[in-house]
């Protein structure tokens, strides 16, 4: 009897690679397939499930859309090579105007003003306030509202069945960026989004030594993925083989890592709540998060390992605690399993609006107790 993937549940797709093995050896782990060109038969035929070439086709990037597609409950899912590469096609496979949360990562919305500069209209609105999106739809004939949610770094949280149907009712398609979230835990193409986008440099891979992306989608016949599908085929910025094998290899413990990092981000927010020398915590987590409810309906398991501060006292007493922490990194990125904290406004330019006193902490798997040890001795 052989399995069906199809039937597992998520952490169970995840750990066993939706069934990806060996198939000439029986190795329980695939191999990495690195040709980039494949034989034809004498009749001038490929392999069956092959193409010719490896910007078309890689087994090894293959296993790890098949699993992601299966936890994100999509039609298909295409790898680039970075976020930003996904990002980047789906905004220029949108095939019209964009509406685009305000308050994104940083690239997302550098990746916005420059295709804004070379043609493409792309227009903002503020994911507090959902009615500043119905405003863009009725202005311009947007053809994709693009969120993200939990927003990196001010975490924050816009309703995705909200968004959907405001998008839906004006003629557009919703793209979710749910990287600070992960598949564990939030599931965007269920409540309505048509393409769901992962920065898989993240938490998807989990041990910040993979550089990936991935689009995946409610919907393969929806005419933006005929389109993001030959747009990557054409610009080739797909994933190498050793990435997706990495990548594939991070989210067999997905489930695991999520749900740790996931608690001790939740008991550092509370912490940091109480903490005399910090005036705020944004974390979706806290009930006083200003969409907590939203964040408890659409996020199951957990609020993410992605929280910001603001230490009192500006940047450099910001700067001060970050260079007193011994144990967690000053350096960018997330959803690794060592704790990374970062001053942002060292690094967006100030009309991004990121609070001086702004630290952004991605919680890891080390022990939650040596980790508040860490935060409260610095600061
Ligand atoms: C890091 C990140 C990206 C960009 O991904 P890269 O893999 O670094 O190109 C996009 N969105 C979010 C939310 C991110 O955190």
């Amino acid at each position: 009897m052989s399995p069906d993937p199809r039937k597992w549940r998520p952490q169970t797709v995840a750990a066993q690679a939706a069934g990806a093995q060996d198939q000439q050896t029986g190795g329980v782990v695939p191999p990495i397939h690195l040709a980039t060109t494949f034989e034809r038969g004498r009749d001038y035929a490929l392999a069956a499930n092959a193409e010719s070439y490896r910007r078309d086709f890689n087994p090894t990037v293959r296993d790890a859309e098949t699993v992601i597609t299966a936890l994100e409950g999509g039609q298909a899912t295409l790898a680039f090579s970075s976020g930003m590469a996904a990002i980047s096609a789906v905004m220029r496979a949108a095939g019209g105007p964009i509406a685009l949360q305000t308050g994104t990562y940083y690239g997302t919305s550098v990746a916005g003003a420059f295709h804004a500069e070379r043609g493409l209209k792309v227009v903002g609105f503020d994911p507090s306030d959902l009615t500043t999106l119905d405003d863009v739809l009725g202005q311009t004939r947007s053809a994709l509202v693009h969120i993200e949610t939990p927003s990196n770094p001010f975490l924050s949280v816009v309703d995705i069945e909200d968004a959907a149907r405001r998008a839906h009712a004006a003629g557009a398609l919703l793209s979710v960026d749910s990287t600070t979230a992960t598949p564990a835990i939030q599931q965007p193409l269920s409540r309505g989004a048509d393409l769901v986008i992962h920065s898989a440099t993240k938490a998807l891979s989990g041990h910040s030594d993979v550089m990936a992306g991935t689009v995946t989608a409610r919907d393969t016949a929806l005419p933006i993925w005929q389109t993001l599908t030959r747009m990557r085929a054409i610009e080739g910025a797909v994933l190498s083989p050793f990435d997706a094998f990495l990548l594939t290899r991070g989210m067999r413990t997905l489930h695991l890592r999520a749900a740790e990092m996931n608690r001790s981000a939740l008991h550092i927010a509370h912490v940091l709540e109480t903490h005399p020398s910090v005036t705020r915590v944004r974390y979706p987590g806290l009930p006083d998060h200003p969409a907590h409810q939203v964040a408890v309906s659409q996020m199951e398991g957990g609020f993410g390992s992605l929280l910001s501060f603001e230490v009192d006292g500006g940047a450099q007493a910001a700067l001060q605690v970050c260079a007193r922490l011994e144990l967690i990194k000053r350096a960018t990125s997330l959803g690794g399993v060592e704790s990374l904290i970062e001053h942002r406004h060292s690094i967006e330019p100030a009309f991004t609006g990121v609070p001086e006193g702004l630290l952004r902490l991605s919680v890891g798997i080390e022990a939650v107790e040596d980790l508040v040890a860490d935060l409260t001795a610095a600061l």
